[in-house]
């Protein structure tokens, strides 16, 4: 995997556990916000990983990018082009949990089994401040709920239900013979 040239916060760095500002109209016109919305595209790119929260890269605003490749997808949709999702909010939960592997950029030495909606739907603003609704499954549904937890400070960990999961990262490969999702 590629190293992405700007630092990801470490797991202990307290900004992970913050819960993130809502970006305002105004914000998302200023020369910082869009060197922000540059950067997160840029390193979630150059990595091989499905999505990066803004606290991440040290920015405490409610933003984070997905790029999920059409591979991972299954059947229903054709994959998610990289794309930054501002200001987000759940507004539907399926009932149907799945428990799936999980790791994170911010300690991607270990990996584990969480347990998620199966379908969300999410309102946001895409980059360009246009509102949008997401209706999500499956791998797509797993990576906006755990971006999502980024911004309110929640990390898979605390949604683990079974922690005797948790494995390191080269014994995962071992054993799964592949890397799984990492976000
Ligand atoms: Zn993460």
């Amino acid at each position: 995997m590629p190293q992405p040239n700007l630092p990801i916060t470490q797991l202990g760095n307290p900004i992970l556990r913050q819960k993130a500002l809502p970006i305002t109209r105004e914000q998302l016109k200023d020369i910082e916000t869009r060197r922000l919305i540059t950067n997160i595209k840029k390193v979630l790119k150059d990595s091989d990983d499905l999505g990066l929260a803004a606290n991440q890269i040290n920015q405490i605003v409610s933003l984070f990018a997905v790029n999920i490749p059409p591979k991972l997808m299954g059947h229903r949709t054709v994959g998610v082009p990289l794309q930054v999702i501002i200001n987000p909010k759940i507004i539907e939960r399926s009932k149907e949990i799945i428990d799936d592997w999980e790791g994170c950029l911010s300690f991607n030495y270990l990996r584990g089994r969480v347990p998620r909606h199966q379908q969300v739907v999410v309102e946001a603003w895409n980059e360009q401040g246009e509102s949008i609704t997401i209706e999500a499954y499956d791998i797509y549904a797993r990576v906006l709920q755990h971006e999502i937890d980024h911004l309110e400070g929640i990390l898979y960990l605390d949604r683990m239900t079974d922690l005797k999961s948790l494995m390191g990262l080269e014994e995962f490969r071992e054993r799964n013979g592949k890397e799984m999702i990492v976000e």
